[in-house]
């Protein structure tokens, strides 16, 4: 199919792109890498009178580092990231996920802003800015708003954006030297969305247990979806090869099925997941403290 006839504009100034969502209200759409939104367009699943095209607005661009967080531009593309030494230091969270992003073709193109805005829960971006205890800076013709990643991931592809509103970009704390990471997902090929994903990260310590825990999951319910009794373990029991598996058994998520998937093989699936990932974690703490003791 092909999509219905739109107008395109590509606007130099932000102002233009509040002032046309003022005056197209619901029949204007935003496009940045297109990589979504033109499938949507395609099958006429949306048929917006004006398409705006924000890729001019070199605002919107940069990755950078502003005080203890690492700043991404709404229009960095998922290549861009997965090549930026800037995030591999800061974030490299991100760095080590980008590969998972769909291909490379689409990479080039798909952008960290269009994923957080689009919100598909089984997109790798919007899991890891909540596991990273991110930000999404969001603007209107009113102004700027800061939203934490707790609060914008609202329901099914439904965000706190407001009417006329843009992500201009989005922020994460810089990684420290205590901070760990572990990131995996199933899939049926390399490149597909994933069945089940999660992140987990948290501060390692020298006794075992993780400071501020984060275990969330993608492609399980309509947000990303953090298992909140897993981290409670994380914060008040050593995490060894032994308990990783205990914890992974204590998830306690409640996927809906897809498709393709049962509930139940989801569960299953997200435990083994998240027991894959607490193994790694703990093997992470234990070279850790080697080498703790080889220093001391
Ligand atoms: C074959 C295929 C496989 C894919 N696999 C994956 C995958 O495995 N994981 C994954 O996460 N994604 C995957 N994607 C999606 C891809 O990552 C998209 O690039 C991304 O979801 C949307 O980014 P975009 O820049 O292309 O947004 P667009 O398609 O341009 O826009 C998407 C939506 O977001 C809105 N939007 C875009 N930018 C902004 C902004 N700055 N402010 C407000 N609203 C905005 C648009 O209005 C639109 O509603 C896949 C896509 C394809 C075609």
């Amino acid at each position: 199919m092909k999509a219905a006839a739109f107008d395109y504009v590509r606007p130099r100034e932000i102002a233009q792109v509040f002032a046309l969502l003022e005056e197209y209200g619901d029949e204007a759409r935003i496009i940045a890498g297109g990589q979504t939104l033109l499938a949507t367009l395609n099958m006429r699943l949306s048929e917006p009178q004006l398409l705006i095209d924000i890729g001019a607005l070199d605002a919107l661009r940069g990755i950078s580092v502003s005080g203890d967080h690492l700043r991404i531009g709404a229009l960095v593309t998922h290549a861009q990231i997965e090549d930026s030494d800037l995030v591999r230091r800061h974030a490299p969270l991100l760095s080590e996920v980008a590969p998972h992003v769909a291909h490379r073709a689409i990479r080039n193109l798909g952008t960290f802003g269009g994923s957080i805005a689009f919100a598909d829960p089984a997109a790798e971006w919007p899991t890891c800015l909540v596991a990273l205890r991110g930000w999404v800076i969001v603007s209107g013709a009113t102004g700027e708003r800061r939203i934490h990643a707790d609060d914008f991931f609202l329901d099914l592809y439904t965000t706190a954006l407001q009417p006329g509103e843009v992500v201009l970009a989005c922020e994460v704390p810089v990684a420290t030297a205590t901070s760990n990471h572990q990131f995996d997902e199933l899939v049926r090929r390399h490149g597909d969305y994933a069945i089940v994903g999660a992140a987990v990260t948290g501060g390692m310590t020298a006794n075992g247990l993780i400071e501020n825990p984060r275990v969330v999951f993608l492609g399980t319910g309509n947000v990303p979806e953090r298992a909140h009794a897993v981290e409670a373990l994380l914060e008040t029991t050593a995490l060894t090869r032994d308990t990783a598996a205990q914890f992974a058994d204590a998830l306690d998520i409640d996927p809906a099925a897809d498709l393709y998937h049962s509930a139940q093989t989801k569960l299953h699936l997200s435990r083994v997941v998240l027991k894959r990932l607490l193994h790694k974690f703990a093997e992470a703490r234990i070279e850790v403290r080697h080498e703790g003791d080889q220093h001391a």
